[in-house]
């Protein structure tokens, strides 16, 4: 049991890394120019990481509740039972949260406040395929 989870961390950690140090780009954003709603966060990771809070904030305010709530999803099967949530519980938080992602999302695309999240269509990859195919 114990070397399970070992294994399942290294997996999991390397996996990040890799995806951080060789894709760096948010997928979605990368093939369409449309950023998604956890846009910022890794961003947002590494000034924490640097304990510049107010600019992880900046890159994504929810980073913090986002994190736990998956750190979360990967660690609830071996936490000790007093420190699980009800299932109901948890449901609600995540929905919560959804919503609030969600809403974020919808205003930081709406009004641009920070700069983080623009959409450019021009920028993705699909559109940059399109436009090579037509000879534009
Ligand atoms: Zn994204």
């Amino acid at each position: 049991m114990k070397k399970n989870i070992i294994v399942r961390h290294i997996v999991i950690i390397s996996g990040l890394f890799v995806l951080l140090l060789f894709i760096w780009r948010c997928p979605l954003e990368y093939l369409f120019g449309i950023p998604c709603p956890c846009c910022g966060m890794t961003r947002a990771f590494k000034s924490m990481a640097r304990l510049d809070f107010a600019a992880s904030f900046s890159y994504h305010p929810l980073f913090l509740p986002t994190g736990f709530a998956i750190w979360y999803i990967f660690h609830k099967d071996v936490l000790p039972e007093r420190f699980r949530l009800k299932k109901k519980t948890a449901r609600i938080l995540g929905g919560v949260l959804l919503f609030l992602l969600l809403a974020l999302y919808i205003y930081r695309v709406g009004f641009q406040p920070d700069g983080v999240i623009k959409i450019d269509l021009d920028d993705g990859l699909i559109f940059k395929i399109m436009r090579a195919i037509q000879g534009g």
